[in-house]
């Protein structure tokens, strides 16, 4: 946990994350250590932003100078209404995690960033894939994981959300009312769950022994044990915070 500061009280610094909560963001012990390699002379500091006051927020932040911010639960649709200047990725999935204040321009690295840490865990082309969550970052994995010929299903706890995504992303996937595990060989925990320490309405008993878990939130969930107590593979989103951080520095 670290440092962070309500938006109307940020300080003297060039880039921030934006998230709430945003106290366990690792984003800026991340992005400084680049800078440093780098030779950079920035600061990179966590910002609060209650839901509901992202556009706000991100005015304030413009006019004290920032040049650039990462946004992260619950901000990344609030982060690209805001974006007058948004990339074809982040347009697809209205939701972006990476801004340019002063110019307004908006991209997202989670779908590729995501992509890239799937190397190496043998899913084959077509494999069925269920996410769970229709958030921000759900948009981004789904068309990811689509574009790259997965076949999908989806569940969240509120199923509007996710006709809407369906709806305006164009990816084709089931919409599960009860997530099933039967002949999924990865789920995807994008629900912010795991931050809060709840579980999930999931039954393990019938999943196939090469499932493949992987939680979006870095770290031990609830949703992790589960499955490595029943010796499944498991990625937490460590790989995919340095991954989508890698690409939204360049
Ligand atoms: P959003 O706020 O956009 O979406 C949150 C999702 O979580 C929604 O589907 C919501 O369902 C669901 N949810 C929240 N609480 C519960 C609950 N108690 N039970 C069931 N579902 C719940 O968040 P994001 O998509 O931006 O982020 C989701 C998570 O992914 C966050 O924890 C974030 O930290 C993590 N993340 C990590 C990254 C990394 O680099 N490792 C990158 C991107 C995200 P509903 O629609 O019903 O409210």
């Amino acid at each position: 946990m670290g440092e962070a500061f309500p938006w109307q009280e940020a300080p003297n610094a060039d880039f921030c994350v934006i998230g709430d909560p945003v106290e366990h963001s690792r984003s800026p012990e991340m992005h400084m250590a680049a800078f440093e390699v780098l030779g950079l002379p920035y600061r990179y500091v966590r910002v609060h932003v209650p839901k509901g006051e992202a556009s706000q927020a991100l005015e304030h932040l413009r006019d004290r100078g920032y040049v650039g911010v990462n946004a992260t639960v619950p901000h990344k649709e609030a982060a690209f209404e805001w974006a007058e200047e948004p990339d074809a990725r982040s347009s697809r999935i209205r939701a972006a995690n990476t801004l340019r204040l002063g110019t307004r321009e908006a991209t997202n690295t989670d779908g590729p960033g995501f992509l890239y840490t799937l190397n190496g865990l043998g899913l084959p082309r077509g494999a069925r894939v269920l996410i769970l969550g229709a958030g921000g970052s759900a948009r981004s994995v789904a068309a990811a994981l689509s574009d790259a010929g997965f076949n999908l299903a989806i569940w969240n706890r509120s199923p509007e959300r996710v006709f809407r995504l369906l709806a305006e992303t164009g990816v084709p996937a089931a919409v599960e009312d009860s997530p099933t595990l039967l002949g999924v060989r990865l789920v995807v925990n994008t629900t912010s769950v795991g931050l809060h320490g709840d579980r999930l309405p999931l039954d393990w008993s019938r999943c196939d022994p090469e499932l493949v878990a992987y939680d979006l939130v870095y770290g031990n969930t609830p949703f992790l044990d589960q499955a490595r107590a029943l010796g499944l593979r498991t990625r937490d989103g460590t790989e995919l915070l340095v991954a989508q951080g890698a690409l939204s520095l360049e």
